[in-house]
C-alpha cells in the first residue's frame, strides 16, 4: 500500500516537509511504520505536486523509481518552497505496472488525487462503474491501473460540480459497494484537503506551521491523532471537520 501525505499551511520547503521528518514520506518509502495490506515498502515510484502562487495550476513532478532512486529529488526539493503540497511513494498492487503516468498525485485544473489502497477483483468488479464515464476519459487514463480509474471516477463528479468532498464520499461509496478493498482516497485544491479513510490508516496534525493529513505520523512529536477507519475528512486553514462513512 503506498503511503501519501497532504499538507496547507506557512511556506516551507519540499525538502523540510518530505524529506527531514524523521519518519517523513521519504523513509516511509523503505521504512514504513503503520503500513496495512500487503506490500513492505514503496519503492514504485513516486510523485509530488505542489502549488506556486503564479501558476494557475500546480507543478507535478513524477517518477518511476523509488524516490531514494532520484538523485536530483533532494536539491530540487531544498530549492523549492510551497504553502500546499500532494505527495506519495507507491508499492505497487500485483499485475499493476510501474509507470510514470501509475504514480500519484493524478490531476487537471487545481487538483491534485492520490489513492491507497487497491480495488478488489479488479477489473472486472469496477468494469459497469467505468462504463459510466466518457469513453474519451477511458481511452485517456494514466495508467491501466485502480488508481487512475478512481481519479477518473473522482474528476467526472468534480467536473460535475460536486465538492470535493461530496466526490471522495460518492466514489468510495460506489466503489465500496462493488468490490471489497481498501479506499484511502486523498484530494486537494491547494486550498482545502479531503481524505478517505476505507481500509488503511490516516493521521492528521495541526501545528505552527499548518495542517498535514498523512497516512502515518512524520515524526513521534505531539498532535498526530488517527482517523477511524471507514471516515471522510474535509479541512482548510480553519479547521478539519470528520464525518462517517457509510457502507452502501
Ligand atoms: N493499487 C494502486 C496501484 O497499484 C495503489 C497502490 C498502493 O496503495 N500501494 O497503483
Amino acid at each position: 500500500m503506498c503511503r501519501h501525505l497532504a499538507y496547507l499551511g506557512a511556506p516551507r520547503t519540499l525538502r523540510e516537509l518530505l524529506i527531514d521528518p524523521p519518519y517523513g514520506l521519504y523513509r516511509q518509502s523503505w521504512a514504513p511504520r503503520y503500513m496495512r495490506g500487503t506490500g513492505t515498502v514503496n519503492a514504485d515510484g513516486f510523485g509530488i505536486g505542489w502549488y506556486v502562487s503564479d501558476l494557475a495550476e500546480p507543478v507535478r513532478y513524477r517518477r518511476a523509481v523509488p524516490i531514494w532512486g532520484d538523485s536530483s529529488l533532494p536539491g530540487l526539493a531544498a530549492a523549492t518552497r510551497t504553502g500546499a503540497v500532494l505527495a506519495a511513494v507507491r508499492s505497487a498492487t500485483t499485475g499493476m505496472p510501474v509507470a510514470e503516468g501509475a504514480s500519484a498525485p493524478f490531476g487537471e485544473g487545481p487538483w491534485l488525487f492520490s489513492h491507497n489502497g487497491a480495488v478488489g477483483g479488479w477489473p472486472d468488479s469496477v468494469a459497469a462503474l467505468a462504463s459510466a464515464l466518457p469513453v474519451r476519459d477511458l481511452l485517456t487514463l494514466d495508467a491501466p491501473t485502480d488508481s487512475a480509474l478512481l481519479w477518473a471516477l473522482v474528476r467526472a463528479r468534480l467536473r460535475d460540480g460536486l465538492s470535493t468532498g461530496k466526490a471522495l464520499a460518492d466514489v468510495v461509496g460506489a466503489v465500496g459497494a462493488a468490490a471489497p478493498g481498501r479506499l484511502n482516497l486523498l484530494l486537494t485544491d491547494g486550498t482545502s484537503i479531503a481524505a478517505t479513510t476505507w481500509g488503511d490508516s490516516l493521521y492528521h496534525r495541526q501545528d505552527r506551521h499548518g495542517l498535514t493529513v498523512a497516512s502515518e505520523p512524520d515524526d513521534d512529536g505531539p498532535g498526530w491523532t488517527e482517523v477511524p477507519d471507514h471516515t471522510l475528512v474535509t479541512a482548510d486553514r480553519s479547521g478539519i471537520s470528520l464525518t462517517a462513512l457509510e457502507e452502501r
